[in-house]
C-alpha cells in the first residue's frame, strides 16, 4: 500500500533498538531456549523449524532514533518509517472499531523495531523468532530483517501491503489481548481447529478489516495515511497470509504436513480470514464461535 507523501507521521509510540553492543553472557542459550519456547506460543509467525538458533546475548541495547521518518513519503521509502506509518494507521482505526466491539482501546505499551536481538516480557527474542505480540508487556516486536527472510526463504512475492499484513496481524493479537481472547483461550493446544489456530486466524481476519478501511485512517491533521489499496497490493498480502500457513511450512521444513501440530492454521484458513475480515470487517471476525469444519 502506499501512503500520501504529506502525511505525517508520529514516531511517539515506536521504539528503535540497536544491535546488542554487550558481551554475550556464558549459559546464555538456555535463556535463549526457554524465551524460544514461551514466544512459540505467541508468534505471529512461527518459525519453530527454520530457527537456525538463537546467537542471543546479554547487553546493552542503544535506544535509535527515528526522526527521519517524518511523513509518508518517508514511509514509501524506508521500511522503518514504513513500520511507522502501520502502526499509525492501525492505531487511528482501532481507536474508532475497537470501542464498536466493546472493546476499550489502549495502544501496545511498545513497538519495537529491533535488529538481532532483544529482551522481552516473553524472553529473549532474536531474529529467527519472527514478528510476535508479547501479551504480558503488550508490545509487539519486529525484526525486520524477517520481510526479506518472507522473500527468500519462504518465497513471497513481497510488496508493503504483505510487510503491513504482518504488524496488522500483531496489532490484531493486541486487541485479542485487551479483549481478554489471551486469557480465555488455551493456547497450548494445537491443531486445525484449536484455540491457537482461532486465535491466529482471528488475527488475520483483522488485519483484513484493517486493510480495507486503512485507506480512510488519518494523521493528527485530518489528511489520509494511505491511498485505496490495489488488487495486486491485495493479491501480495493474501501470498504472504499463505506462504506462513502451518502446512507450507511443514512441507518447506520436513516435507511433511502434520495438522495435529498447527498453531497457526493452514495457508487456505490463513487466506479465508484474511479475505473475511477485508469483506465484511471487524465485526465478522468471531473465529471461536462457529464449528471446526467451517473455519
Ligand atoms: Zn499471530
Amino acid at each position: 500500500m502506499t501512503f500520501n507523501d504529506n502525511a505525517k507521521l508520529d514516531t511517539s509510540r515506536v521504539s528503535k533498538r540497536g544491535r546488542n553492543t554487550g558481551i554475550a553472557v556464558g549459559g546464555g542459550s538456555a535463556v535463549v531456549v526457554i524465551g524460544l519456547f514461551l514466544l512459540s506460543q505467541v508468534l505471529g509467525v512461527d518459525l519453530t523449524g527454520l530457527a537456525g538458533g538463537g546467537q542471543a546475548g546479554q547487553g546493552t541495547q542503544s535506544e535509535e532514533s527515528l526522526d527521519n521518518c517524518d511523513y509518508g513519503s518517508d514511509a514509501n521509502a524506508n521500511v522503518e518509517c514504513l513500520m511507522v506509518g502501520a502502526e499509525n494507521s492501525l492505531n487511528d482505526y482501532w481507536t474508532d472499531e475497537a470501542p464498536a466491539l466493546g472493546i476499550t482501546y489502549t495502544p501496545p505499551a511498545d513497538f519495537v523495531l529491533f535488529t538481532a536481538a532483544t529482551n522481552t516480557g516473553c524472553g529473549q527474542a532474536s531474529s529467527s523468532t519472527g514478528p510476535f505480540y508479547c501479551p504480558p508487556d503488550q508490545s509487539i516486536y519486529i525484526d525486520t530483517s524477517f520481510f526479506d527472510e518472507l522473500r527468500t526463504q519462504f518465497g513471497a512475492t513481497g510488496g508493503t501491503l504483505s510487510e503491513m499484513y504482518v504488524v496488522a496481524h500483531e496489532f490484531g493479537h493486541h486487541i485479542q489481548n485487551l479483549a481478554g481472547v489471551m486469557d480465555r483461550t488455551d493456547r497450548t493446544d494445537t491443531g486445525p481447529t484449536s484455540d491457537s489456530v482461532r486465535t491466529e486466524l482471528q488475527a488475520d481476519c483483522f488485519a483484513g478489516a484493517w486493510v480495507t478501511a486503512a485507506s480512510t485512517t488519518e494523521d493528527e491533521n485530518g489528511v489520509t495515511f494511505l491511498e485505496p489499496v490495489t488488487d495486486a497490493q491485495i493479491a501480495d498480502a493474501l501470498n504472504a497470509a499463505s506462504v506462513i500457513g502451518d502446512d507450507r511450512i511443514q512441507e518447506m521444513g520436513s516435507g511433511q504436513v502434520n495438522p495435529e501440530t498447527w498453531t497457526h492454521g493452514s495457508s487456505e484458513q490463513r487466506e479465508k480470514w484474511f479475505q473475511t475480515g477485508l469483506k465484511n470487517g471487524a465485526g465478522s471476525c468471531d473465529t471461536f464461535s462457529i464449528s471446526g469444519s467451517e473455519l
